[in-house]
């Protein structure tokens, strides 16, 4: 049977493309920072942002995790999003890993208040903890995979630099983020201390994140990375594809934003269905399912029968990701059937 798999765009195979530079690619040890591949990828990587240096990871988690590790202490304190990645979905690392306690505030939309966000910096005070970090995240995933706008970041460090705070973008998605709004990738970073964005979600790599940031930022994380056991050794073989990715990959994730758009609008025709409106939407679509009809679970076991995968948030709310190893026709199809389903359900029950 034939598979259209909207769980995540962490799914995607590499490219044949990625497979034959996978096979030639030149290697080394990168523990002594010889291997090639890893050299060149960290240096194009750095490149596109315009920033000094950056570090290969084996996966976004870790280089949000090295990232914390590098700028704080133990009892420091970080100011995360409520609904972000950092804060939900790491396994609490961040009190595991570093000994930092979480801020958690407001980011309903993908966007802090900016008045509760200077309220949640701490004071000098004998009872309070350092906040050492403040963290965003573009695209916003559990927001619905909203790309935030370079001008909101840079309201963002006005206040961080008002307190001597860095900024840290998880930027899983951010060229998702740069091709919705047209803006560089340089630009949309231009005054955040350091990023990490994922290789092997949208732009379709197997394996890998990379850091980007300051020289010296970029050195403490790579032995933090050692610390972890992230130090790899002829990794090249997997950089290859990351070097196939960033150039290749990035402009074709505007196909992906249609075909959610197109999920999206489709979606918003089905009778029991609420879809999450966003801003300026990327490759999601959440939706809720109104009570009276099929929940999320039920919703979601009805679907793979037909081929059909999708990530259910809770119980009434799903998400579909759009990514290069679905078509429009996938799209379309996945749509008729959603809506043959919940439909059926208002009608059965
Ligand atoms: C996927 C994701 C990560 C983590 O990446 P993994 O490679 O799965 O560890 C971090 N932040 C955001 C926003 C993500 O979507």
């Amino acid at each position: 049977m034939k598979i259209i798999d909207l769980r995540s765009d962490t799914v995607t195979t590499p490219t044949d493309e990625m497979r034959e530079a996978m096979m030639k690619a030149k290697v080394g040890d990168d523990v002594y920072r010889e291997d090639p591949t890893v050299n060149e990828l960290e240096e194009l990587a750095a490149f596109i942002f315009k920033k000094e240096a950056a570090l290969f990871v084996v996966s976004g988690t870790m280089a949000n995790q090295v990232s914390v590790m590098t700028y704080t202490q133990r009892g420091d304190e970080i100011i995360v999003g409520r609904n972000s990645h950092i804060y939900n979905y790491e396994v609490g690392a961040i009190a595991a890993l570093s000994g930092v306690q979480a801020m958690p505030i407001n980011d309903e939309n993908g966007m802090f208040s900016l008045v509760e966000l200077e309220e949640a910096i701490r004071p000098e005070n004998i009872h309070f903890p350092r906040t050492a970090l403040i963290t965003l995240e573009n695209t916003h995933n559990r927001a619905g995979g909203v790309a935030l706008s370079k001008e909101y970041i840079d309201e963002v460090v006005d206040i961080a630099d008002r307190h001597g705070i860095p900024v840290y973008l998880d930027g899983a998605r951010i060229f998702n983020a740069c091709v919705a709004l047209g803006v560089e990738p340089s630009k949309m970073v231009e005054r955040v201390d350091a990023l990490m964005f994922c290789l092997s979600k949208g732009l379709g790599a197997p394996i890998g994140s990379v850091i980007v940031g300051r020289k010296d930022f970029i050195e403490k994380a790579r032995k933090m990375r050692k610390r972890l056991g992230g130090g790899m050794r002829q990794a090249g073989v997997i950089a290859a594809c990351g070097i196939v990715a960033l150039n290749k990959m990035v402009q074709r994730l505007k196909e992906d934003h249609e075909n959610a758009e197109l999920l999206a609008n489709e979606l918003s025709q089905v009778k029991g269905i609420v879809v999450e409106p966003v801003a300026v939407r990327t490759n999601m679509v959440y939706f809720m399912l109104l009570p009276g009809g099929i929940d999320a679970p039920q919703l979601a076991k009805k679907l793979l029968e037909r081929g059909i995968k999708i990530s259910v948030v809770s119980k009434r709310r799903v998400r579909l990701v759009t990514h290069k190893d679905v078509s429009r026709e996938d799209v379309i199809e996945a749509a008729k059937a959603i809506k043959e389903v919940v439909e059926g359900s208002w009608r059965d029950g």
